[in-house]
C-alpha cells in the first residue's frame, strides 16, 4: 500500500485545513521545535485506528481536537483523511472524524465503516497504527526493551498477518454462538419426540 496524501482539519495544532502530498521514497519532515512534526505522524496513526489516547500524547481522545489558543477559539471536531493506493492499484480514501461528545466515526471511499474494518484494511497491507515503519521518538529504545511476545507482535504486523488474530476471534465467537443454537435445537427436537 502506498500513502499518497494526508489531509488534516482541526487536528491538534493543524487548525486550518492542511494537505500534504506524500511522494514515493523517503519523506522527511523538518521544522522548529513544537511546529507539529510529531502531530503529523500521530495523524497518520490516528486515521489508521489508533485508540490509545496515551500514544497520541493525550489524556482523552477528544484532546486531538484543536484546543484553541489565546487568539483562536477551539474547534468542535477534528478530521484526518488518508489517501492511499492499494497493492492492486485501487484508490483508497480513509476518513476518521471525531466530534466533541460524539466520539469517532470512520469512512472508507465514502461509506461508513467500523473502526475494526479500518484496522483490518491496514493490517492486511502489513501496516497500521502500530506499524514499526512509523518511528516516533523513543520507539527504538522501546523495541530494544520489548518482551519476546511484544517483538512477535511487531513481526506479525510486519508480515501482514496481525489481522488474522481478529478474524480468528470473530470466527470463534460465531462458532460458539452456532454451537449454542445447535444445543437449543437438539433440546427442542428432544421435546418433540
Ligand atoms: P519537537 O521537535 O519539539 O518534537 P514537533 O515539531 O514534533 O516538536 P509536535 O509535538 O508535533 O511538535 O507539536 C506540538 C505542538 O502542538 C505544541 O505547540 C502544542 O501546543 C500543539 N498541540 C498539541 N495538541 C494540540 C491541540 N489539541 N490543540 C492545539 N494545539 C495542540
Amino acid at each position: 500500500m502506498e500513502f499518497r496524501k494526508l489531509r488534516l482539519s482541526g487536528f491538534k495544532s493543524f487548525v486550518e485545513p492542511a494537505e500534504l502530498r506524500i511522494e514515493p521514497g523517503l519523506t522527511g519532515v523538518v521544522g522548529p521545535n513544537g511546529c507539529g512534526k510529531s502531530n503529523l505522524l500521530e495523524a497518520i496513526r490516528w486515521v489508521m485506528g489508533e485508540n490509545s489516547p496515551k500514544s497520541m500524547r493525550s489524556g482523552g481522545m477528544e484532546d486531538v481536537i484543536f484546543a484553541g489558543t489565546a487568539t483562536r477559539p477551539p474547534r468542535d471536531f477534528a478530521e484526518v483523511v488518508l489517501h492511499a493506493r492499494d497493492d492492486g492499484g485501487d484508490e483508497l480514501d480513509v476518513v476518521r472524524r471525531i466530534e466533541r461528545g460524539a466520539g469517532s466515526a470512520y469512512r472508507v471511499n465514502g461509506r461508513d465503516v467500523r473502526a475494526k474494518d479500518v484496522s483490518l484494511i491496514f493490517a492486511d497491507a502489513a501496516t497500521g497504527a502500530h506499524s514499526p515503519a512509523l518511528v516516533s521518538q523513543g520507539k527504538i529504545a522501546q523495541v530494544i526493551a520489548a518482551k519476546p511476545t511484544e517483538r512477535r507482535m511487531m513481526l506479525e504486523e510486519a508480515a501482514g498477518i496481525a489481522g488474522l488474530h481478529v478474524r480468528r476471534r470473530d470466527a470463534e465467537l460465531k462458532l460458539r454462538s452456532t454451537e449454542k443454537n445447535l444445543e437449543r435445537l437438539e433440546d427442542l427436537m428432544a421435546g418433540l419426540d
